[in-house]
């Protein structure tokens, strides 16, 4: 499988929340932030939003415009509960569109997107949000998208956990993740290697700190994802 972090930033910076990852014959983008749409291959057979924060949806309807402009078949778009009628409200702005897109939207925690096997676990943010754990029957992804660090998505035995980190040390918050209370979970943890992404710019001004604290904790393999880079997963998590 390859995991493309097309878009690793936040609301102020960099190309928005957007992972694509890509199996033998199936291509799913989990997030489709701001920005993302410009990095994006348009031939998805899915697109799975974590929440409907625009870092996280806002490249959606410029995405489904262009496959309606490029001739693409229906999209089938995943998300929390709500995010068919925040899809039509928003379309609602750009009526000439609505008749012209092609796409369902689906609210249910378990399927099948081709190839991948993929569950929701609804996670802890300001509002509902879900991560998504993704499965070729061989290598297992977790996508955390925006979430309070919970036991439910670290404890998820998994080749990769791609987590956010928002805020660095010191921060009192229950909608989002810091070292400290990343750290808490680590016990429970069981990804094999986990990578970081939305992190905030206070938050990058000590990411070696970050990442040198959580070794301190747990010796596990972490680090923090650039934007565009892509891995591997045959040569990049199996050796
Ligand atoms: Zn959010
Ligand atoms: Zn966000």
């Amino acid at each position: 499988m390859l995991v493309k972090f097309v878009g690793v930033g936040t609301a102020v910076k960099g190309i928005q929340s957007c992972i694509v990852l890509e199996g033998e014959n199936t291509k799913i983008a989990v997030d489709i932030g701001a920005g993302s749409i410009a990095r994006l291959d348009f031939d998805l057979d899915a697109v799975l939003i974590t929440h409907n924060h625009s870092d996280h949806n806002s490249d959606l309807i410029p995405l489904l415009k262009a496959r309606w402009l490029l001739g693409y078949e229906k999209l089938d778009i995943y998300g929390v509960r709500g995010t068919k009628a925040f899809l039509e409200s928003a379309l609602e702005s750009y009526a000439y569109l609505r008749r012209k897109l092609k796409f369902d939207v689906h609210e249910t925690r378990s399927f099948k997107v081709g190839e991948f096997d993929v569950k929701a676990i609804p996670t802890k943010h300001s509002i509902e949000s879900q991560a998504y754990v993704v499965s070729d029957g061989n290598v297992t992804i977790v996508v955390s998208g925006d979430t309070y660090p919970i036991e439910d998505v670290l404890s998820v035995e998994c080749d990769l956990l791609i987590h956010e980190m928002s805020l660095p040390f010191g921060y009192e918050t229950n909608d989002h993740t810091t070292p400290e209370s990343f750290a808490d979970l680590l016990d429970v943890c069981k990804a094999k290697k986990i990578v970081f992404v939305h992190m905030y710019p206070m938050a990058l001004e000590v990411k070696d700190e970050i990442l040198k604290y959580l070794r301190r904790r747990k010796d596990l393999s972490y680090y923090i994802a650039r934007e565009g880079e892509v891995i591997n997963t045959a040569y990049q998590l199996k050796a």
